[in-house]
């Protein structure tokens, strides 16, 4: 990772002289991707939708900019931290105190099945940061025992995890406790599109960050390359795609790569959607519910496009065209194989990138299997059309040929 070599100290990230010896004396020397990337953002007041997961070193990635912060405002910014579960709530507290307890920094923590006049009396003592489950959270806000309308730091932690727990309307509710204006810091081991609605909803222009979870991803899944000629690469993914069954993610390093290629599969009977910047929203929202649901047996995609979708169950990932950087290489794979389950992942090199492939092989700390490449027969993909409609999109109005008027009403 070349950012760590370049900045390997948590000094260098504007955190505080106060915490930084804090930090070290717990031997917190070095900051994992996921601090490197957050904290000054965090510090700066953005907002951050990451996407990391446990063991990932997350927790300090909030918890260092969110106590630094209270620590400067003397007091006067208070931190919400909502989390699904109350095992991952004690942890959280945990190391706040660790680091924040010798700043004076006090906690509460609101979670189910705990003591109530104990969570009552923590709140009585006007805690900086409340640590909640959101259904007990809610409990208290309901009986007015809590307010957070001096809250302007909120923190969702394992985002996806509430909303599989069904916890949606309750975090809506403990939103619409908070001022608007806020900062949010929203955090997932994945970024489906329930997590993303609400991300859409309480961030401005969060500052994205994804890390990959530490090299294990690539070590699950059956991996191998095809050296390729351009021009073949079509014919080679016709011939692999009827041995598969499942579902099938292709990821291209363009968006209009992207675009051609989906719409030769079409063509080919393939049942492909795409994703990719140019598209709204909706579309890729679209796209990727009907890949789960197995409308389309085929997504292909861009690396930007494709961070954070959990599919799980999907059966094969082809890189059609190299990523650029080694790490997407492990977020790409990292999207079969999930949950335990076997998966595979293709890629196709051209003869110029065995370079590219030696720094991958690298990075996972494996050896990619080098599979000979099979009789291949050429593949019509009908692609004259897509051409000469880009072309026509491509020129300005006045260069195209004019439409055929009809004077008839
Ligand atoms: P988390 O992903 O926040 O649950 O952290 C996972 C583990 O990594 C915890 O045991 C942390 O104490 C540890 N950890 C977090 N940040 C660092 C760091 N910068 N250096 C060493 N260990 C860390």
């Amino acid at each position: 990772m070349q950012h760590q070599t370049r900045t390997a100290r948590f000094d260098d990230l504007g955190v505080a002289p106060k915490i930084l010896q804090i930090l070290y004396r717990h031997k917190f020397n070095t900051p994992t991707p996921i601090q490197w990337k957050s904290i000054p953002a965090a510090l700066d007041g953005k907002d951050i939708l990451g996407i990391a997961q446990t063991g990932t070193g997350k927790t300090l990635a909030f918890g260092i900019p969110l106590i630094q912060r209270i620590a400067q405002s003397k007091g006067t910014t208070k931190g919400l931290i909502v989390l699904p579960t109350r095992e991952l709530a004690l942890q959280v507290e945990d190391t706040l105190k660790k680091i924040g307890g010798p700043l004076g920094l006090r906690t509460a923590l609101l979670i189910g099945g705990e003591d109530m006049r104990r969570q009552i009396r923590a709140i009585d003592q006007h805690p900086h940061v409340i640590i909640a489950t959101p259904g007990r959270l809610n409990d208290h806000l309901a009986n007015k025992r809590v307010s957070l309308n001096q809250t302007s730091i909120v923190v969702l932690d394992e985002a996806d995890r509430m909303l599989d727990m069904g916890f949606a309307p309750q975090l809506q509710r403990i939103l619409a406790h908070v001022p608007a204006v806020r900062q949010m810091l929203l955090f997932s081991a994945t970024m489906p599109s329930e997590v993303l609605n609400i991300a859409q909803s309480t961030m401005s222009l969060p500052l994205r960050i994804e890390v990959a979870p530490m090299g294990s991803t690539a070590q699950g899944v059956d991996q191998e390359v095809f050296f390729v000629k351009n021009n073949e690469k079509f014919d080679l993914l016709a011939a692999i795609l009827p041995e598969y069954k499942g579902s099938v993610l292709i990821f291209c390093r363009t968006k209009h790569g992207v675009k051609k290629l989906a719409y030769a599969l079409k063509n080919l009977g393939e049942r492909a959607a795409e994703i990719h910047s140019n598209r709204s929203l909706r579309q890729r929202l679209d796209a990727l519910e009907g890949f789960k649901l197995g409308r389309h047996r085929i997504l292909v995609a861009t690396d930007i496009a494709a961070r954070g979708i959990d599919v799980k169950e999907i059966q094969l990932v082809i890189n059609y065209d190299l990523p650029e950087k080694p790490e997407d290489y492990v977020h790409r794979i990292g999207r079969t194989a999930r949950a335990g389950l076997s998966g595979h992942a293709i890629s196709f090199a051209t003869s110029n990138q065995k370079r590219d492939i030696a720094q991958i092989e690298k990075l996972i700390k494996k050896v990619i299997r080098l599979s000979r490449l099979p009789m291949l027969k050429k593949v019509d993909q009908k692609i004259s059309k897509f051409d000469e409609q880009r072309s026509f999109h491509r020129k300005k109005r006045w260069q195209r040929p004019l439409k055929k008027r009809s004077f008839r009403r």
